[in-house]
């Protein structure tokens, strides 16, 4: 075992795991809250620069825990500000996060997982297959990364207002890492996010969905695609498992405790498969009596993929539906395609050596540090 395996990474844990990991040490409950502040708020990961923790305690914490983020790989930037960033996790695979500026607010789009295990048909993540759960630190420090690079090298951006587990992997897989970090960016001490502006989507793995509707008040989004269990099924294997009438089953149960709110019913439009007339009417039964605002996404192709994307014509038809059924409607909007950061294309791809040095380039642009680590070239597909 090395040093640093012995040790605790201070950045896996929230309030509660902070107090006991504190109390463990015989010191105050109360230095959880210092080190949350020093950490998530002031950006601070190096021990000697906490001023309020006395010399001794910084010694002590030294040799009892450290503090480490996923390393940077890469930063690209699309013509349309959409950011995403390329990480190293602690053993080196890629992790992708995209930044989304809207007009008053900016949006995170976060991975859970590194590559994922559920092979939806129409998702590039699917692709690369699985290969492991993020740590906490690994998913909460993309966040921390990104709020603490905007506030102060990137100022001219909107500071991050949301975040969305809608990045690589299926959150609710990965849940017991996914919950301590929902605590953290809830914490008023830490990012202070309010229960509306942190999104968890997943494709409903209902035994985690039913314990997250116990353990948190987050929003809540939830990839139906399909009107029905044929279509599901056939483009979402884990339909099989979970059908869709025990997934809105499930759905209703967050709505009754939440009342007002509505779950994000999310719809990947893909060409002649789900897109008919037909298909939306179905789908209004579906959701019939049930608090659903639904996303139409059009569907984002890759190379290799077997679906076209439906026509504008036809996802306005389907909109026109849904609408006049009293269901809220709206297109997504595809942001950064031309860097493949849109819905379904990240992969985790290290990027190829002219990429690379673009990327290089606009760090540099924006004194961003730049590492390139040559062995996550090994990592899964180089294009
Ligand atoms: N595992 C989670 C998060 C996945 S990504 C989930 O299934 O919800 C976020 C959204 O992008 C999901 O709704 C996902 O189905 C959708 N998506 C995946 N591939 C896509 C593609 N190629 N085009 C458009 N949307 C896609």
């Amino acid at each position: 075992m090395t040093d640093s395996q012995e040790k605790v990474n201070l950045l896996d844990l929230d309030r509660k795991g902070l107090t006991q990991f504190f109390i463990k040490m015989n010191e105050k409950p109360f230095r959880a809250q210092q080190m949350l502040r020093w950490i998530h708020q002031k950006g601070v990961i190096d021990f000697d620069e906490m001023t309020d923790l006395s010399h001794a305690l910084r010694e002590k914490l030294k040799a009892n825990a450290y503090i480490r983020t996923p390393g940077l790989l890469s930063m690209q930037h699309s013509k349309d500000g959409t950011r995403k960033w390329l990480f190293s996790s602690f053993n080196n695979s890629a992790i992708e996060t995209v930044y989304i500026p809207e007009k008053n607010r900016a949006t995170l789009c976060i991975s859970s997982q590194v590559g994922c295990a559920l092979n939806c048909k129409f998702c590039h993540t699917a692709q690369q297959g699985f290969q492991r759960n993020l740590t906490p630190a690994e998913i909460i420090g993309q966040l921390w990364y990104v709020v603490h690079t905007l506030r102060k090298e990137i100022e001219k951006e909107n500071p991050v207002t949301n975040v969305v587990f809608m990045g690589m992997g299926e959150p609710l897989l990965n849940y017991e890492n996914v919950l301590p970090t929902i605590s953290i960016m809830q914490d008023d001490i830490a990012y202070n996010l309010s229960k509306k502006r942190v999104t968890l989507s997943t494709s409903g793995v209902l035994p985690f969905l039913e314990k997250f509707i116990d353990d948190t008040d987050i929003a809540l989004a939830v990839s139906l695609h399909a009107p029905n269990d044929a279509i599901r099924t056939e483009i979402m294997p884990i339909n099989k498992k979970y059908p869709l009438a025990d997934l809105i089953k499930t759905c209703k149960r967050w709505t009754q405790k939440h009342k007002r709110r509505k779950v994000t019913i999310e719809y990947v439009m893909l060409a002649g498969i789900n897109d008919q007339k037909h298909h939306a009417h179905e789908l209004v039964k579906v959701l019939n009596n049930f608090p659903a605002k639904v996303n139409l996404i059009p569907f984002n192709p890759f190379a290799g993929a077997d679906y076209k994307c439906s026509s504008k014509e036809t996802i306005q038809a389907f909109q026109e539906i849904l609408m006049a059924h009293d269901i809220i409607t709206i297109v997504r909007r595809t942001r950064g395609d031309d860097i493949d950061a849109a819905c379904g294309q990240l992969a985790g791809r290290v990027l190829d050596r002219t990429k690379r040095s673009q990327a290089y380039q606009s760090m540099k642009q924006y004194q961003l540090p730049v590492v390139v680590n040559t062995t996550v070239s090994q990592e899964p597909t180089i294009n």
